[in-house]
C-alpha cells in the first residue's frame, strides 16, 4: 500500500486529514455543489468554544502589535493606524513622542510641525487634527489623564468604538467591546460569527457569542490569523488550524 503523503504545516497549527483533504483550485470554478456549505448550528456553543481554543493555541500571546508605553500613546498610534500599517505607525509614534511626550506637547504643538511628523501613514491633515484635539479635550475635560470608559473615550476626537476597545482592552485590561477591525470583520465572517458587514453590528454579534473574558484575546488573535494565514485574497486554508471548523464559500483548501 501506497504511503500516505502529508502536507507540511507550519508549526504550531494542526494538519487536516490528508486522506479527505482536496484543494479548490483557484484556476478553475468551484461549482457550487462542491463548495463547503454552511453550518447548520455557527453559534452552538460548543463550536464557538472549539474556534476560541484553536485561536488560543495557535496565537498564546497574541497582544497589539503597535507600539505604546502609555494609554495616551496607544490612543494616538490606533488614531495613526486608520488606513495604514502598524510598522508604519511604530516607524512614526517614536519620532512623535519623542517632539511632544504629553497630551498637554501635543495639545501646543504647531499643527504644521505634527503634520510633517505624521505625514507618511496617510490622511494627516485630519489625523493631526484628531490627535491634537484629542490631546486638549484629554488635558482640559479629564485632568491630562486617558480616561477609562467607552462613554467618555468616544468624545475625544477622532476616537470611534474600535479606538475605545484597544485602549480599555490593551492598555487598561477592561472588557468593554470587541475590537472589530477590517481582519476581525473579515474572519468573523467566514467563520460564520456573523453575518453583518458593519462593524458596530459585528461587535454586537461577537459580544453575544463570545464570553466577555474573550473579548480582548479574541480580537488580538484573530488580527494574528488575520495577518498570517486567513488573509483577505486566498487564504491560507490548508495551514490553517480552524479548517476543520470553517465552512466559509472562499476556501481555498478544504479537508471536508
Ligand atoms: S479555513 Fe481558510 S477561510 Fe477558514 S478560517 Fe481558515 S484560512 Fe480562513
Amino acid at each position: 500500500m501506497a504511503a500516505k503523503v502529508i502536507k507540511p504545516v507550519r508549526s504550531g497549527v494542526v494538519a487536516p486529514p490528508p486522506a479527505r483533504a482536496r484543494k479548490i483550485a483557484a484556476s478553475e470554478p468551484v461549482s457550487a455543489k462542491k463548495r463547503p456549505g454552511k453550518t447548520k448550528k455557527p453559534l452552538a456553543p460548543e463550536r464557538v468554544a472549539a474556534i476560541l481554543d484553536a485561536l488560543a493555541k495557535a496565537y498564546p500571546n497574541a497582544v497589539c502589535a503597535l507600539t505604546h508605553t502609555s494609554a495616551w500613546e496607544l490612543v494616538v498610534a490606533t488614531a495613526l493606524s486608520a488606513q495604514s500599517t502598524d510598522v508604519r505607525v511604530n516607524m512614526v509614534t517614536p519620532v512623535l513622542f519623542k517632539r511632544f511626550p504629553t497630551p498637554k506637547d501635543l495639545a501646543a504643538a504647531p499643527l504644521p510641525e505634527i503634520e510633517k511628523i505624521i505625514h507618511s501613514t496617510g490622511f494627516f491633515r485630519a489625523k493631526a487634527k484628531n490627535i491634537q484635539g484629542a490631546a486638549k479635550a484629554v488635558v482640559e475635560r479629564f485632568g491630562g489623564k486617558v480616561p477609562q470608559t467607552i462613554e467618555e473615550l468616544i468624545t475625544l476626537p477622532g476616537v470611534a468604538r474600535k479606538t475605545a476597545n484597544v485602549v480599555l482592552g490593551s492598555w487598561f485590561k477592561i472588557a468593554s467591546g470587541v475590537v472589530v477591525d477590517t481582519h476581525v470583520l473579515r474572519i468573523s465572517r467566514r467563520l460564520e460569527l456573523t453575518t453583518h458587514d458593519e462593524p458596530v453590528k459585528v461587535e454586537q454579534d461577537l459580544i453575544k457569542i463570545l464570553p466577555q473574558e474573550q473579548w480582548i484575546d479574541y480580537s488580538h488573535r484573530v488580527i494574528y490569523h488575520g495577518r498570517q494565514v486567513c488573509v483577505a485574497r486566498k487564504p491560507r486554508c490548508a495551514d490553517c488550524s480552524l479548517e476543520t471548523l470553517c465552512n466559509s464559500g472562499d476556501k481555498t483548501w478544504s479537508s471536508h
